[in-house]
């Protein structure tokens, strides 16, 4: 089969999404760039497939320019145009992934960016997570607000949805997708304290510079 290896992971992942409560059952999808028949695209997950049954045939390639397969039995995720136009808006992203997860979808459901509470927020790339606004799942519309939200940031939540992450490979993608978990988690423990203070532009600046050289391994 082609891209096998590619496959396994994914399916790998998916079931860590339900493992890591990151994604119950369907929820959510992953991806990765990929080549098919020297056309350049993606795998990712099917639409609407629990993890726990997934196969390496069920892993469905699509293309960068190609529309939605009208092949029944191999149905890519309905969010395939957010991850199409991720890569395609994104050199250095070579996988997202896509979750419901409790905390950030809780967060993502008052609609507004997570500000700099917690140094940490610079994971995401910026100094605060942005919020894309709502859209229908799996709309061209709810694609474009992902793309705003992602304007030099590798994380953003989807309003009354959920979250989406992209890395340099599927590993960092699903940590930076655990980290905006764990931050949207710390905000909302914050935020039932009252307004949490605020870190200031500039020391998040500084912080800005030093996360360039923060992970190592
Ligand atoms: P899919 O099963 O079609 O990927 O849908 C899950 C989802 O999270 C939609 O936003
Ligand atoms: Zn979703």
């Amino acid at each position: 089969m082609k891209n096998l290896d590619q496959r396994n992971q994914i399916i790998e992942y998916s079931l860590k999404l339900n493992s890591t409560n990151l994604s119950p059952l369907r929820s959510g999808n992953i991806s990765l760039r990929g080549i098919e028949d020297d056309t350049e695209g993606y795998l990712i997950t099917p639409s609407g497939k629990k993890y726990e049954t997934l196969k390496p045939e069920d892993i469905v390639f699509m293309g960068l320019n190609e529309e939605e397969k009208n092949d029944s039995t191999n149905k890519p995720s309905s969010e395939w145009r957010f991850h199409r136009d991720i890569y395609k808006n994104k050199k250095e992203a070579q996988a997202i992934v896509h979750a419901h997860s409790p905390h950030a979808t809780a967060v993502s459901s008052h609609g507004k960016s997570v500000p700099p509470f917690h140094y940490m927020i610079a994971l995401a790339g910026g100094d605060n997570i942005k919020c894309a606004e709502y859209a229908t799942f799996g709309t061209e519309e709810l694609s474009k607000n992902v793309i705003k939200a992602l304007e030099n940031r590798s994380a953003c939540l989807m309003s009354n949805h959920g979250q989406v992450a992209f890395g340099k490979n599927l590993e960092d993608a699903f940590e930076l997708a655990q980290e905006i978990e764990n931050i949207c988690h710390q905000y909302t423990i914050a935020l039932k304290l009252g307004q949490p203070k605020i870190i200031s532009f500039e020391e998040m600046k500084k912080v800005l510079d030093k996360a360039k050289n923060y992970k190592k391994g």
